[in-house]
């Protein structure tokens, strides 16, 4: 039996499942792109196969900005919560966004990608 996590946005418009056996990793994102779109330190995306990834309310909510050639950033129209990452150059794949997965997310979070951008006046380990 496929067991899913699940998450929703901020105005409870979206609701979202994606299968947990595809998890390939989760990392904290300080690339100014993440920062900029999600107002804070980092983007903390996990990371699944597309085909595990579905709607459960809510599709026609969410919007996609093109952050880059690539780069697909879907958000909730209503409340601006940001939702998934995904590249056109690896459409099996879809980033899921940590905060908004109910209940928490009980994996682990190995990686920092763009650990240059990190900013200063984050809390020291
Ligand atoms: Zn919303
Ligand atoms: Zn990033």
């Amino acid at each position: 039996m496929t067991e899913y996590l699940r998450g929703s946005c901020l105005c409870g418009g979206i609701a979202y499942k994606v299968d947990r056996k595809t998890l390939r990793g989760a990392s904290h994102c300080y690339c100014q792109m993440c920062q900029k779109q999600h107002g804070a330190a980092s983007g903390t995306y996990a990371n699944f196969a597309s085909e595990g990834f579905s709607y459960e309310k809510g599709a026609e909510l969410v919007a996609e900005y093109h952050s880059s050639d690539h780069g697909r950033r879907g958000f909730c129209k209503v409340c601006g919560s940001t939702l998934t990452w995904r590249s056109t150059q690896s459409p099996d794949r879809i980033a899921v966004t940590l905060g908004t997965m109910e209940p928490e997310f009980g994996g682990e979070v190995r990686h920092e990608l763009h650990p240059e951008s990190k900013p200063h006046w984050l809390p020291k380990a």
